[in-house]
Parts: structure tokens; C-alpha cells; sequence
């Protein structure tokens, strides 16, 4: 449980860091809020070179929303982005994606975008930043590539930032007031990783689905955007009936493994049934503004 030597650096500023991933291509990690990252250096499944710290870099955690975006810096803890006042009050499917990840202490130091650099295929953000069609920031010393959350995870543990970029921001979509989403996480204990987890966004126009994301996680080797669910709704009026048939499209996309935390045929299940329960879920929000 003790991880192999390696050197440690804290720069103060974007620059620096971009700086030594260059010059250390391939031998350095940046660390995050370190829940990740720790236990797999412990346990000596990541041997790093040198650890780049980023607490000292200013400005990675800012949460901001501008005319196009929610826009959140890769080092905002959970607990910051679920208690954000701006996202507690017009993106409540965000704050419920930040409040159900692990336990207060995992929320307390996980950061959004080490979750998402980890990219673990069980994790919860890369469902919703799927469904909702999130752009991800990644910074190089050439300059910022954006981008969409349905490029950027590649497979389990695996995501499109090169070894010399950080990832210094993700942008969720602004949207109007007859949008509703949802995120619903089937979990075995309070604090565990998703064994389903369905992240919902519908907009409604008269009375009519006019567009559905829909993000799975916990059941393929990586989260994946349950696209024939989501063309399942388009052009449907929100009703049971429709929810039911993308749940089974959904489901139909998955290809679980039976392992502790339940078998395949019973995820299977439960992707349906999570899907279904996160689309009646923004529905609902949608229809109270449409
Ligand atoms: C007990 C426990 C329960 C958990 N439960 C859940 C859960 O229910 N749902 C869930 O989704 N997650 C869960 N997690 C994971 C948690 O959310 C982690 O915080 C998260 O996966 C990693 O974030 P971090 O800030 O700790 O990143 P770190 O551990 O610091 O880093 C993780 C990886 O990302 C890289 N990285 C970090 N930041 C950047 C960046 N800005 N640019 C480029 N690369 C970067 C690092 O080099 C490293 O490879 C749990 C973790 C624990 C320990």
C-alpha cells in the first residue's frame, strides 16, 4: 500500500503545468482532488514519475454561466458544483448528478474534472455530460481543443485529452426553462458506484418530444449515449408508452457482465427501468415550463 518513489511539483499556473507535461511527456500525472488517482498509485496499478499538483492553480475551480453554457472548472469539487447556487436553481439535474457521487468525503475532494479525466466506466458525470451533449476544455501550450462529450470517452480509463493537456473546463448546455433532465442511479449501498445510472435531457415543443439525450453508465465498458433510445422519442408526445419503448432500446444497447453488484440479465433490466424512471423524472420538469 506504499506507491513507488516519484517526484512531486506544484505549480501556480496553468503554463507551468502545461510546461511539465511537456517536458515530462508520458512520466508525469496531474493530481486532482487525488481520490482516484491515490489508491491506484497504492496499489501500483499508475506509477507515475512526477505527480503535478494542481491546488495552487488559481482559477480551475470558477463556476459560471454565460449566454450559451454552464460552465465548470476541471478542479470544482462535487460538493462545490451541488451547492452552487446557480446550479441548484436552473440545472437540477446537475446538482443531483453532483449530490449522489459517493459519500460527503469523496464529494469533499473528487473533482469534476478528475472524474472525468479518469473516465471510470462506472462513474456518474460522463452519463449526464452524454445526455447532455457537454463540451469538454482541454488546454495544450498550442492552445484549447473543445471537445463534445460524445468524442471524448474512448473506453474504460480512456478519454480523447493527449498526455501534454490538461483539462481546464467543462461546459454544460444552457437551455430554456421547457428542457427538463434527470439522472437516476440504481446503487446498492448509499455511496457506491452506479450499477445503472441514466441520465435523461428532453425538450418539448407543443406538446412533443423535440429532442432526447440519454447517458448509461455502470454497464458497458464505458458510459455510452443510448442513441436508438433517444431516436425512439423524437416527435413523441412524453407518455409512458414512449418512455417504455426507449427503455427497452436502451437496454438493448447495454451488454452487461454479471459481477457483484448483480448479473447481466438483471442490469439489463434495470437499464430499462432507470431510463424509464429518469424520463418520466424530466418530463416532468420539462412540462412544469413548457
Ligand atoms: C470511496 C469512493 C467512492 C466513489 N464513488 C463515486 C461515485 O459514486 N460516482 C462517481 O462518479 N465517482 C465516484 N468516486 C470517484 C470520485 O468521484 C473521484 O473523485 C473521481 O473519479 C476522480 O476525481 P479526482 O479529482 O479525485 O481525480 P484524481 O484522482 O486526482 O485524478 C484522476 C485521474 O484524472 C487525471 N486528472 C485529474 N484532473 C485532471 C485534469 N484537470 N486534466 C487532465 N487529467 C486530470 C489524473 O492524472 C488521474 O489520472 C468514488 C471514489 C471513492 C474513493
Amino acid at each position: 500500500m506504499i506507491p513507488a518513489q516519484f517526484e512531486y511539483a506544484r505549480p501556480a499556473s496553468v503554463d507551468e503545468v502545461l510546461t511539465l507535461l511537456r517536458d515530462k511527456e508520458g512520466e508525469a500525472k496531474v493530481l486532482s482532488g487525488g481520490y482516484s488517482l491515490l489508491p491506484l498509485m497504492k496499489l501500483r496499478l499508475a506509477q507515475p514519475g512526477l505527480l503535478v499538483d494542481l491546488r495552487d492553480v488559481r482559477g480551475l475551480d470558477t463556476i459560471l454561466e454565460t449566454d450559451d453554457d454552464l460552465r465548470i472548472g476541471a478542479r470544482a469539487t462535487h460538493r462545490q458544483v451541488h451547492e452552487h447556487s446557480i446550479v441548484a436553481d436552473r440545472y437540477p439535474f446537475i446538482a443531483e448528478v453532483a449530490g449522489g457521487i459517493g459519500d460527503p468525503q469523496v464529494r469533499n475532494w473528487g473533482t469534476i474534472g478528475g472524474s472525468v479525466a479518469h473516465a471510470d466506466p462506472a462513474s456518474d458525470w460522463p452519463a449526464a455530460m452524454l445526455a447532455d451533449g457537454t463540451r469538454i476544455v482541454c488546454r495544450g501550450l498550442g492552445g484549447e481543443r473543445v471537445v463534445p462529450a460524445r468524442e471524448f470517452f474512448l473506453g474504460p480509463f480512456s478519454t480523447a485529452i493527449e498526455p501534454t493537456e490538461l483539462l481546464v473546463e467543462v461546459r454544460f448546455t444552457r437551455r430554456a426553462r421547457s428542457v427538463g433532465g434527470a439522472y437516476t442511479k440504481l446503487e446498492r449501498r448509499a455511496g457506491d458506484f452506479a450499477t445503472v445510472g441514466a441520465a435523461t435531457v428532453l425538450a418539448l415543443t407543443d406538446g412533443r418530444i423535440a429532442s432526447a439525450g440519454i447517458g448509461i453508465t455502470g454497464v458497458n465498458d464505458t458510459p455510452f449515449a443510448a442513441t436508438e433510445a433517444e431516436a425512439a422519442l423524437v416527435g413523441k408526445a412524453p407518455s409512458e408508452e414512449a418512455f417504455r419503448a426507449a427503455g427497452e432500446a436502451a437496454a438493448g444497447m447495454a451488454h452487461p457482465v454479471s459481477d457483484v453488484r448483480g448479473s447481466a440479465v438483471y442490469k439489463r433490466a434495470m437499464v430499462a427501468e432507470m431510463t424509464v424512471r429518469s424520463l418520466r423524472r424530466a418530463a416532468d420538469r420539462a412540462l412544469r415550463f413548457a
